[in-house]
């Protein structure tokens, strides 16, 4: 894929939180105003591979993180920076997704809340509580925000043996704003708890799946603040990619490859690897939010 060299970047859609983490804090003493130990269920907002329901952590810190976007503001600048540098790409995906839906929510006469990402390392605070690493990349209904610790990125390659890149990156980022847009939307609020292969959680993860894709379709046509589009190309590379992530954070997969080696459905959060394909191909191929009602789909593949 291919961003515009000359169209800008928004940073202040990202909060760089990287290295004022949980764990530097605790290891210079926790004190003060305290370590509150509590425990936050929190819905199914995760990208894949954590139980719906599990703990975040038990631990969180009273105080707030430093925050600095200074550095990001300075080295991402233009979509020349995006094609780049990984963390100014980074900027301009979100900045791409969170401009589709703000368009997409006045077409249809409602206002989009723009949802800052957070990038940290080791552990973050968050509106749901602390959160470490081992969560993946999610989203924080109560405050509003997605929190991503980079190394994920990577860690897709090395330990789910995808193939990465750019546009790998883009579906994970897509996916979490599927979740923002179904805060918007009132839609999370109605899922009911539990799991298994038509549980609630499961169509809402593959809604945010075909979410993912919608924006997908319009990336290249979606303009950006300054008029133009910040992606100039997508490839079928591109999408091969998305889709080789989907494939790796299916329940099933993770289960085979990553668990305790055996399926069981009953235990599914996410969807299968083939139906997380199959609803970002639903998006991708319709551009259409409307076709992303995995709450009404009889059959979710
Ligand atoms: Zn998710």
């Amino acid at each position: 894929m291919e961003f515009d060299d000359g169209v800008a970047l928004d940073t202040s859609q990202v909060s760089d939180a990287r290295g004022g983490g949980i764990g530097s804090r605790v290891a210079i003493g926790g004190g003060g105003l305290g370590i509150v130990g509590f425990i936050v269920y929190f819905v199914l907002s995760q990208l894949g591979g954590v139980p719906a329901g599990a703990p975040l952590n038990t631990e969180s810190v009273g105080s707030g993180q430093a925050v600095s976007n200074t550095d990001l503001a300075q080295e991402c600048r233009t979509g020349k920076d995006a094609n780049t540098k990984p963390d100014c790409a980074r900027v301009a995906l979100i900045n791409s997704i969170q401009g589709y839906w703000s368009d997409q929510f006045a077409r249809s006469g409602r206002t989009y809340q723009q949802a800052t990402t957070t990038f940290f390392s080791g552990g973050v605070n968050t509106g749901c509580g602390s959160a470490t690493s081992d969560v993946g990349p999610f989203y924080c209904p109560a405050d509003g925000k997605v929190y991503v610790d980079l190394t994920f990125f990577r860690e897709l390659q090395t330990r789910f043996g995808a193939q990465g890149g750019t546009f790998a990156e883009a579906y994970v980022l897509a996916h979490e704003y599927g979740h923002h847009v179904q805060n918007l939307l009132g839609t999370s609020d109605k899922v009911r708890p539990g799991t298994g292969p038509t549980s609630d959680g499961v169509r809402l993860e593959l809604q945010a799946d075909c979410y993912a894709g919608v924006w997908a379709n319009h990336a290249t046509t979606t303009a950006s603040s300054s008029g133009k589009p910040l992606i100039r190309s997508i490839s079928q590379d591109d999408v091969d990619r998305a889709l080789d992530v989907a494939a790796r954070i299916g329940d099933d997969f993770i289960q085979k490859n990553l668990g305790g080696g055996k399926v069981d459905e009953s235990q599914f959060s996410h969807g299968s690897s083939a139906q997380r394909e199959q609803w970002f191909l639903a998006g991708i191929n319709s551009g259409n939010p409307a076709e992303c009602d995995t709450f009404s789909a009889r059959n979710l593949g």
